[in-house]
């Protein structure tokens, strides 16, 4: 350890700063300021979306219970937008929509600039300064102009892995409390010049749909990198197919080296998965080329901070409706799992444990889960909020994470105009608000 004798400036005051701008943070930092708060969004890398753009994930979670469209507001609009660019997407599908991830960047900077919230990119929180126990009064940022301090009166923690909630004393959960486990990373890749035809009528890679050249793979052992039949992917543009594809294991994103490794191995999958197509399914991925590895790594487990309520496996079965609930989540409990255990059919147990809905059926988010105990000014929206691990395989995806990141970006501003504390912010007021907004709950 050592102490920094260093001046750092300090920066605008805000009412609202929003920290990490996937999905969430998109969501939080339009909403704050369409109402009425001065709002700023915080993102690491280059462009707005996370996983959904730098991320490479291939297609939006079902948006809709079966029977209607259930994450609605800026979720359905953002939705809305992102097919209407794309010319083999029609304005009524809402299952596993493809992504066309340039497009979707200029939607989410349209949709948070529009509103009125500053964005600054390349910019990472690299501290927390703390008023008095759980209050934050300013965040430590690194970019090209070194560290600088920005005040906010309401601080959202969008980073995925709840850096800010947790840099600040929250308590949190990562992974399984007894093992330690996350569920595995993927690092996500795009493959161009691939042949249309070859990928619409030959045969279909994803191993759920029966019959798949993933298996072939498998028992040639000439690809020692791909370990299971883990074969997500989608034709996202012309001859352009993403994968969601290739699994890693044990990766801690909270912790740099084990995350550093992971792009490593992720590139290493990446071109043997590629290697293998071409010689597996060569009608469409003959001549294909391995155009991009996503710019974030695929992570789908770190801290989960524990908030005012804890989401349950209990409370999926139950289908539970809450007072405080601000939207509603239909996806199924998608754990990864090792490839060992998921070999063994570990995956298929757990669907039969926690069976995905049927028609009509969903869970209520209750505002509680995005309130961390013993933050006053902090609100958690996205991938770190209060649940256990099963829910975290459900509520993860990007349609409810939306509507987390609206509803916290809303009380964010409720809070920031009032006495900062989340923990008190009329939730009657902020669900009719909502509401008015076009939100979907019971
Ligand atoms: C491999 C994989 C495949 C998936 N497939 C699907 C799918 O098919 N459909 C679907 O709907 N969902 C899918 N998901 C889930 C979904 O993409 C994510 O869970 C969702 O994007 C989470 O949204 P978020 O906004 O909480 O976090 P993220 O999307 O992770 O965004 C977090 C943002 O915060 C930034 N950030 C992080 N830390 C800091 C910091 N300290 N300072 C500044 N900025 C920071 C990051 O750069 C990033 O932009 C998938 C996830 C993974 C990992």
């Amino acid at each position: 350890m050592f102490d920094l004798n260093i001046k750092i400036v300090l920066n605008e005051e805000y009412d609202v700063i929003v920290i990490g701008g996937g999905p969430a943070g998109c969501t939080a930092a339009a909403s704050a300021a369409r109402e009425g708060a001065k709002t700023l969004l915080i993102e690491a890398t280059g462009a707005l979306g996370g996983m959904s753009t730098m991320g490479h994930v291939p297609s939006w979670c079902p948006f809709s219970d079966k029977e209607k469209v259930i994450y609605k507001g800026m979720a359905a609009e953002i939705f809305a937008k992102s097919k209407k660019g794309q010319a083999h997407v029609q304005d009524e599908d809402v299952s596993w929509v493809s992504i066309d991830g340039e497009h979707l960047k200029r939607i989410y900077d349209d949709i948070v600039v529009e509103n009125g919230a500053d964005i600054l990119f390349e910019t990472r929180l690299a501290a927390v300064q703390m008023r008095d126990n759980g209050n934050v009064d300013a965040v430590i940022l690194a970019n090209k102009a070194g560290l600088t301090a920005y005040k906010a009166r309401v601080f959202v923690d969008c980073t995925g892995d709840g850096d800010l909630a947790a840099w600040a004393g929250a308590k949190y959960e990562k992974g399984d409390s007894e093992t330690g486990e996350v569920q595995m990373a993927t690092h996500c890749f795009v493959m161009s010049n691939v042949d249309t035809y070859g990928f619409l009528y030959g045969p279909r890679l994803n191993p759920y749909y029966g019959e798949s050249p993933v298996f072939e793979i498998l028992k040639d052992g000439k690809y020692p990198l791909i370990r299971d039949r883990h074969m997500g992917n989608k034709m996202i543009g012309p001859g352009a197919v993403a994968f969601n594809a290739g699994h890693i294991e044990d990766v801690d994103n909270t912790d740099p080296r084990s995350a550093s490794n992971a792009y490593v191995m992720g590139r290493k999958i990446a071109h043997q998965m590629a290697d293998a197509l071409s010689e597996y399914h060569p009608t469409a991925f003959g001549n294909a080329f391995l155009v991009s590895t996503a710019s974030l790594m695929g992570i789908r487990e770190t801290r989960r901070i524990v908030g005012d309520y804890y989401l349950t496996a209990e409370d999926y079965l139950a289908r539970k409706t809450f007072e405080d609930e601000i939207g509603r989540c239909c996806y199924y409990v998608d754990l990864h799992k090792k490839a060992k255990t998921a070999n063994q059919g570990e995956e298929q147990q757990i669907h039969k444990k926690y069976k995905p809905y049927g028609s009509g059926e969903s869970y209520g988010i209750p505002y509680r889960c995005l309130t961390p105990k013993g933050l006053q000014n902090v609100l958690v929206a996205g991938r770190a909020v209060s649940c256990d691990r099963y829910v975290l395989g459900s509520i993860r995806v990007m349609a409810p994470v939306m509507v987390m990141g609206e509803a916290a970006g809303m009380a964010a501003a409720h809070a920031a105009a009032g006495d900062c504390d989340v923990h008190l912010v009329d939730v009657q007021r902020l669900r009719n608000r909502l509401k008015e907004e076009g939100a979907y709950f019971l």
